[in-house]
């Protein structure tokens, strides 16, 4: 268990969404039996876990008369610790009815439950030891999930991928320190040192690009579970607005013929054969002295760095713009207007010659993205990756702890130090999971985001 589980309350919360046939209001904590049975019309007080009720759930009695029926609703008990809480919890199946489900979340709080917060309950597996940290954050991208990739990772990390390969790392570690220890007691034997040293650089290494492999796996996680960035450069009026527009079938970005009209980078996501793209139109690149447009360039440049694809426009007047490829990144060139194209016209960097008005080369273009996206991101793969940005930070912060060890013991500095840096490493590995001391913030910030009643 949680070194911050205390005694808490009893929580409740509706857990479905609206508009459905069906409505659950769960019900957790140590009073949630008593609760329920108190305004249940069967008496459950000593029912099994996993047992199913049928019954009514009635309101209070008022002015000693029998209160009214609310609803006829199946009640599932679960007791501790075999439940999703792993406290005692209730969960009312009830006609889905936002006035059903409203007034029964009345009564319960009448009857001693406290309104649960965003991700409560989730919070609770947590702290009762029923999931780590890592578990926990994955059922939010769980619910999040929209694709099959998104699903997968999701699945992953919520069944213990990252805990697995994080408990791996943290024992070889613990291997490490413990063949450091052994160094630190032999140390009067001064040819013994140098005999270890070599196996633990070995070790130390292997370690390091383990956590590099987890850290820049990221990329890929991020791309899955936000969107592979695409970008769309081009000089103003080349028809990025409306290919954006093309691409995502509707109308977000405003076309206009003024030059400098997209002066905001406007996102939006589209999902073609499994992939997430996350489209991002940007201000036209020219030489302009309009300060607000200028700031627009420059966000478009700043876009341009961080988009893993690159699609470059030129038109019948406009050349392409002067942008190198990055590592990992793919730039597609696009010709754009090929209704006005002359016969005898050009083509720089074989581009593909599309209409973004007329509808026409689109289905090429979104080919040419796909064998992209193929390339630099791996949807199918079994691998554990991470999505998660507080991940990434702590899996960066790790390998910058082994790769000081690392360096320590080139130096053939002092095993203290080292094993230091060693203990740091398990440490910010252990962040992840959750640790033994996760700081309220910490917590708050990552259950902020989930919705009453998960
Ligand atoms: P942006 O400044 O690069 O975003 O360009 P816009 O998308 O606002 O387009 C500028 C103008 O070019 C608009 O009048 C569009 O209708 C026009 N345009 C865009 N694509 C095509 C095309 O394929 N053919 C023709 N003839 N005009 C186009």
């Amino acid at each position: 268990m949680h070194e911050n589980s205390s005694k808490s309350s009893t929580i409740c919360a509706i857990a479905t969404a609206q508009g459905g046939a069906i409505g659950i209001i769960r019900v957790s904590g140590t009073d949630a039996v008593s609760i329920v049975n108190s305004i249940f019309s069967k008496d459950i007080s000593q029912a099994k876990g996993y047992t199913m009720h049928y019954g009514d759930i009635k309101a209070q009695k008022e002015n000693g008369e029998e209160g009214k029926i609310i609803d006829s609703v199946i009640v599932l008990v679960c007791r501790t610790p075999h439940s999703y809480t792993g406290e005692d919890t209730v969960e009312i199946s009830c006609h889905g009815s936002s006035y059903i489900l409203q007034s029964i979340l009345a009564e319960l709080m009448t009857a001693g439950c406290v309104l649960a917060k965003p991700g409560e309950y989730t919070q609770r597996a947590f702290m009762n030891g029923k999931m780590d940290l890592s578990q926990a954050e994955a059922v939010a991208d769980l619910i999040a999930s929209q694709n099959e990739a998104q699903h997968r990772v999701a699945m992953q990390q919520m069944r213990g991928g990252i805990s697995t390969k994080l408990h791996e790392l943290r024992d070889k570690l613990l291997h490490l320190t413990s063949l450091m220890e052994l160094e630190l007691d032999f140390s009067d034997h001064e040819d013994l040192e140098f005999a270890d040293r070599s196996e633990l650089r070995t070790l130390a290494e292997n370690i390091n690009n383990e956590i590099k492999r987890l850290a820049a796996s990221f990329s890929n996680g991020n791309a899955i579970k936000n969107g592979i960035p695409v970008a769309i450069i081009g000089a103003p009026n080349v028809g990025k607005s409306t290919l954006l527009n093309a691409l995502l079938h509707d109308d977000r970005a405003i076309v206009s013929d003024i030059q400098g009209t997209t002066r905001d980078l406007i996102e939006d996501t589209i999902t073609i054969n499994g992939y997430l793209f996350r489209f991002i139109d940007t201000a036209g690149i020219r030489n302009t002295n309009d300060t607000i447009e200028q700031m627009g360039i420059e966000r478009s440049l700043k876009a341009a760095e961080k988009a893993q694809i690159i699609i470059l426009l030129a038109d019948e007047k406009s050349p392409f713009p002067d942008i190198q490829e990055k590592e990992h990144q793919h730039i597609i060139y696009v010709t754009n207007k090929s209704d006005k194209l002359k016969s005898d016209h050009q083509n720089p960097h074989s581009a593909l010659e599309i209409s973004a008005l007329h509808g026409i080369g689109l289905d090429k273009l979104e080919e040419r993205l796909l064998a992209a996206a193929a390339s630099t991101n791996d949807t199918g793969t079994d691998e554990v990756i991470i999505t998660n940005q507080r991940h990434k930070q702590a899996l960066d912060t790790a390998a910058a702890d082994i790769q000081r060890a690392m360096q320590s013991m080139h130096m053939g500095l002092s095993g203290d130090l080292i094993s230091e840096d060693l203990r740091l490493c398990i440490n910010h590995l252990s962040d992840i999971l959750g640790g033994t001391i996760t700081t309220n913030e910490v917590l708050g910030n990552i259950f902020k985001n989930f919705c009453v009643g998960k």
